[in-house]
């Protein structure tokens, strides 16, 4: 599909420059709050791109606008150069197909009445070969073959994350979007996971936009970041450009209060366990020590 260049994102273009763009964004809830205060981003196609702030500095805000899922009080959202921002939902089919979230929550967002097959398979509609397609996720995510004959609350945390990831894959989209995605998980799921997201974009050529509070996590996953501080982007660059000589005292601040940079993310010696065990796992994952 062509379509003509938007005046807000002047290279973004199929093949070419960045998949998504936002520009001037602002996002004003009904009660006064202003929860986006004129952000500009474009996230190149292909990159892992982090988005790391406190909790309330506006994260899921503007991944929700990324998604369309949300209307901007100002500002463009363009995804190839083509405005989504007040688009009517019958006209947001393509974006539904290429642009994929995985949220936080995998309880809030499986529904417990529908066995795993049908959820996997919800956003594909009917086609001839999706019980071939849903076997192909189950195995890409690492879950057993008959999880599909189940419903998700016979699983684990970290299974359900599987679950959400292989329902987000089902319509081959290019962009996924992981919107605190492992923060509720314990740390050697977590890490599981995060393996799991990695192995997944490589494989699919995805592009990544990782958002988590969690700055360690950021650094391990993604190699742009912008940081968001009550609705601004302060900076944004390269991880390594911004981890290693912050420009902006809240990056400095933040970067010192983080426990799981400076290696604490990593498992401790003897304890990793594979992928294959956890997936193999009926309904436990290995508990984690606890934390601290
Ligand atoms: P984050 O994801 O970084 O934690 P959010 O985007 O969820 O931040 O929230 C940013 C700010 O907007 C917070 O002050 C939050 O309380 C507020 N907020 C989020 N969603 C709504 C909503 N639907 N109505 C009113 N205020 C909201
Ligand atoms: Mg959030």
């Amino acid at each position: 599909m062509t379509s003509k260049p938007d005046s807000a994102a002047p290279d973004a273009a199929p093949g070419s420059g960045p998949i998504v763009s936002v520009r001037d964004l602002e996002r004003t809830y009904r009660g006064g709050v202003h929860a986006l205060r004129g952000v500009s981003l474009d996230v190149p196609r292909g990159g892992r791109f982090g988005i790391v702030g406190e909790s309330g500095s506006g994260k899921s805000t503007l991944v929700r606008l990324l998604a369309a899922l949300d209307r901007p009080t100002a500002g463009t959202v363009t995804f190839e150069g083509q405005r989504i921002d007040h688009r009517r939902e019958s006209d947001l089919g393509f974006l539904r197909r290429r642009l994929q979230i995985v949220f936080q929550d995998p309880m809030g967002s499986l529904d417990p009445r529908m066995r795993v097959r049908d959820i996997i398979s919800e956003p594909l509609g009917r086609t001839r070969d999706r019980d071939e397609r849903v076997a192909e996720l189950l195995d890409a995510v690492g879950l057993p073959s008959d999880a599909g004959a189940q419903y998700p609350h016979r699983f684990s945390g970290g299974q359900r994350q599987r679950i959400s990831i292989a329902r987000a894959l089902a319509p081959r989209p290019e962009v996924l979007i992981a919107d605190e995605a492992v923060s509720a998980l314990d740390v050697l799921v977590r890490k599981q996971i995060l393996d799991l997201l990695t192995r997944l974009v490589d494989e699919y050529a995805l592009t990544l936009v990782f958002v988590s509070h969690d700055l360690g996590v950021v650094r391990k996953m993604c190699d742009e970041v912008a940081v968001m501080r009550r609705g601004e982007v302060v900076e944004h660059g390269p991880v390594d450009e911004v981890y290693d000589a912050p420009r902006h005292d809240y990056t400095r601040e933040l970067i010192a209060a983080a426990p799981t940079l400076h290696g604490a993310l990593r498992a401790p010696a003897g304890s990793a366990t594979s992928e294959a065990s956890a997936a193999g796992a009926e309904s436990s994952e290995p508990e984690p020590p606890p934390e601290g």
